[in-house]
Order: C-alpha cells, then structure tokens, then sequence
C-alpha cells in the first residue's frame, strides 16, 4: 500500500487540477461519441492518493482555522471536492457500468435497430406525430430498464454523502451548499407559475395547435418537446446550415469573437453516438474550455449555441491569475446559468428574429412569442420538477426512492403527458433544477436591468458585453443571490420573469 499523503490545500488545489482536468477530458470524448466507453475509473484509481478521509479530516481543519472569509470559502470548496472524490473513488466502476449501459441500451422501431441515445435524438426530427409518440414510449421502456441501477447508484451515492458530510437530510445538505432555502424557493416558483396559469393555458392551446397540427391528441406525449422547441414547421426559415454562423454574429454584436478565443475548442460535428444535449465542459478554465454541440435543424440548434456560448465565455473569460478554485469549482450551477440564459435570451428578442432571417415584423413576432412559450413550458416544468425532488429526497431516507408524484406534477404542470418510469432518467444531481430556476429568475432581472440601462437594443450592443466581460473575470466565485444584490434586486423577486412571459403573450399572432 502506498504511503498516506496528506496535502495542504495548496498542493491539494494543484493536483485536484490535474484530476479534473482528465475526468474532464475522458467524459467529453465519452459525451461527443469519440469514445465507446467511460475508463473513469482508471483516473479515480491513478488519483487515489487525493482523496481519504485522513485528507478530508486535513482540509476541514483548515477551513476552520482560516482567518479570511475568501481563504475559508475557497478551502471549503475544496474539502466539498474531496467529499465528491471519496465518493467517486467508491463508486465510479458503478457509474461508469451506468454510463455503459446507456451507452448499449437501444431501441427497435419500424423494424430498426438504433443505439438508445440516437433515438432520443430522433425524436426531435420525426415529422409524424404518431411516430414521434410511439418512438417516445420505446425510448422511456428502453431506459426504464436500468432504473434498478440507477436507484442503486443513487442510494450508494447518498448513503455515502450523508456519513462524510455528517448531514443525514439530502435537502437540508443541498441547502447548506447552496446557502438558500429550496422550500422557499419552489413556494415563489409555486407563486409565478399560478399568476401565469391563465396565460399559459391561452398560449398552449395556440402553440401546441400550430407546432403538433391536426392529429394532436388531448394530452400529447412529453416526447413531443424537443420537436416543438425547435419550432419544427418553420425549420426553413431556420436551418441547421447556418446557425453557427448566424450565432456567431450575434456574439460579435456584443463584442465577443467566440471563433477566435483561443480558449474556447468548439465540437459542432455529428456522430451517432454523440448525446443530442449540448454542453460546455470546463477542462481546465480559462485555458482549456470545450464546447459541444449537435446540430440538428430548426431554432433550438441556435438557442442551444448561444446557451452555450454563454457558459464558454464565463468559463473562458475569468481571470486567470484566480486562484484555480475560483475558476472552476463553485457551490452550485446557478451563477453560470445565469450567463447561458442571458445570451440564450437574445433567441426571444423579435428583432433578432427579424434581423437574421429576413422576416416581416409580424412574423418575427409569432415566432419569438412560439419560442418564449417553450421557454414558458420549460419553466413550469422544471418548477413541477423541483417540487418533485424536494418531495422525493424527503421521503428518500424512508422509502429509498420512488416516482409518486412526478408523473402527475410534471403533466399538470405542462399540459403533456410524462410517464412515473422517466422520473429517474430525468433527475440530475445535486438540485440541479433549483439552480436553473434561480438562473430563470435572476435573467429576467439581468434582462430588465440592461434594457433600464442600455436599451431594448441590449442584445445587440457592447456595453451589454463590456458588463458580462467583468462578471466573466471573477469567475466561480459570487453566488447568483450576490449577483442580484448587485443589480438591485431581492433574488427571489419573480417579477420581471413574470412580466417577461406576460409581454410576449401579449403580441398578436
Ligand atoms: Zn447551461
């Protein structure tokens, strides 16, 4: 057996480094199709000198005897990192098994055999809504069959968290990270979402009328989601050809030149096994920031690129005499969120509608106001879903996990039809649906005051990337409730988000 290193967090803070930047590096070839397995476990295992209770014990100690506030946050940041390496180091040949199941799991539809993941992707493609409801039920029963595995995960995963943590209640654990109050999170959300229930209803009927046409059933499948968000029927006006370089322009209106970063590594190819999810992993920031999307036709290949593009730029912009923590290792997700929703907002400005694809005033209108319902129906969806987990991880030390109540929230709250098998596939860890619901809120804050400060033309002027740039530079470090202080606002003010969807309800179409 090796000898036992006990790092100060220094050296802790250099190797960590080291480590993320591989994890980091082996999921993306795994997430881009590069790569047909996950050899997680190989990194976990070379590292294994960084992670040890006798190290986790070093690190708390530290914390407690830092003296400045920033050197306590920065150390406790790391001692959380170790709590997630120890984990990792016990359960990541279980996670990479998960990872290979998906991977292999397929799906048999009109007589053809397609990895799992290719026909998610399919989904949003198919142009018959009979095809898309029957593909979307084989895909839910072809996954629902490694929920055994991923209840498994999930309760090793816990079990674990709670011992080192000394925590033994996973929501009051993720509250302590997070420092906020998730109950009273989801009650504001709770709030918003019933203001806006009467103008929803309005909206979905035209919507979903116009996006799913004449053979739409009462309550269409959830698998119908991914086809409406791209506005499917109008995938002429918006092509799969030129949206890199329509989103591109767009940076450069708010004096971002994203194609020469030479920190950003974009991956925009189409392989059959790359996930049809777009994201942004963070190597090593501000040097090595990849950014990874799949084209697939329609306004969502835009939307998804600019959302991207937001966390790229984050990533890619701090400042990188930083310490390395602060670059890369946060509480949560909800200050990078708050980025991607920013530049992600532009794709619900008519204007930009009416700029880049040479539509009439009107038409850009109907189709920003078809793709904010989306963004209306995302967001009542992950306000279903937040409930749903609070409930779940309350529960979960007694009964070890189970769908009651996801089907049922999720469909009342979006008006189509989720099925109880999904509700493990479609957890994230950690709350992670609490920290976009705080970027939901805290955008529309953002948004409301670059317009009192700048312009409607927002969007489209350089202050709004001159103000962006600063926050860029402080990288990981402030929370999302820091950056409403900043601007003026009590981060659980729902207003402005409220209004948002109100406004775009409200232009003719
Ligand atoms: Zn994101």
């Amino acid at each position: 057996m090796a000898t036992l290193v006990i790092r100060t967090p220094n050296e802790f803070e250099a190797r960590l480094q080291a480590y993320i930047f591989e994890r980091s590096e082996e999921a993306r070839a795994v997430r881009v199709g590069e790569k047909e397995t996950s050899d997680q476990a190989a990194i976990v295992a070379r590292y294994g000198d960084l992670f040890s209770r006798d190290q986790l014990d070093a690190l708390s100690e530290a914390e407690q005897a830092a003296g400045d506030p920033d050197e306590r946050e920065r150390v406790y940041r790391l001692r959380k990192t170790c709590e997630e390496g120890l984990i990792s180091a016990e359960l990541v040949e279980k996670e990479d098994a998960l990872e290979n199941a998906e991977l292999a799991s397929t799906v048999v539809f009109r007589g053809e055999t397609m990895p799992l993941r290719a026909a998610q992707a399919k989904l949003a493609v198919l142009t018959a809504y009979a095809d898309r409801e029957e593909l979307g039920e084989l895909a839910i029963e072809s996954s629902a069959k490694l929920n055994d595995d991923r209840r498994d995960l999930l309760q090793a995963t816990e079990s674990l968290s709670a011992e080192l943590s000394g925590e033994p209640d996973p929501v009051a654990r993720s509250e302590d990270e997070k420092r906020i109050s998730l109950r009273q999170l989801a009650d504001v959300l709770a709030d918003a979402v019933a203001l806006l229930d009467e103008t929803y209803a309005a909206q979905r009927e035209l919507w979903f009328g116009r996006l799913l046409g004449p053979d739409r059933t009462p309550l269409p499948s959830s698998a119908h989601a991914a086809y409406m968000r791209r506005l499917s029927p109008l995938e002429h006006v918006y092509t799969k050809e030129r949206a890199t370089e329509i989103c591109l322009d767009t940076l450069k209106e708010l004096g971002f030149d994203l194609a020469a970063d030479p920190n950003i590594r974009p991956d925009l190819d189409d392989r059959p096994q790359k996930t049809p999810r777009a994201c942004v992993i963070a190597s090593d920031p501000p040097k090595v920031v990849h950014l990874i999307t799949r084209a697939q036709g329609g306004l969502h290949d835009y939307q998804a690129f600019l959302h991207e593009a937001g966390h790229a730029l984050h990533y890619a912009g701090c400042d990188a005499t930083l310490p390395y923590t602060f670059r890369r290792i946060s509480r949560d997700h909800a200050l990078t969120e708050i980025y991607s929703y920013i530049v992600e907002e532009i794709s619900y400005e008519p204007e930009w509608h009416a700029l880049h694809f040479g539509l009439s005033d009107r038409e850009a209108h109907e189709n920003a106001q078809a793709t904010t319902f989306m963004n209306s129906l995302l967001f009542r969806r992950y306000t279903a879903k937040l409930h749903f987990e609070i409930d779940f991880w309350s529960r979960f030390p007694s009964d070890g996990g189970t769908p009651e109540g996801y089907a049922q929230r999720l469909t009342e709250a979006t008006g189509l039809r989720y099925r109880p098998e999904n509700y493990l596939a479609d957890m994230d860890s950690g709350f992670y649906s609490a920290d976009y619901l705080r970027a939901w809120i805290r955008n529309a804050q953002l948004r409301e005051h670059l317009i009192g400060k700048i312009g409607e033309n927002w969007w489209r002027s350089p202050e709004t990337g001159q103000l962006l740039r600063d926050l860029f530079r402080e990288g990981a470090k402030p929370t999302s409730e820091e950056i409403a202080e900043r601007i003026g606002y009590n981060p659980l003010d729902v207003r402005p988000l409220v209004a948002r969807f109100e406004e775009a309800a409200s232009w003719s179409a």
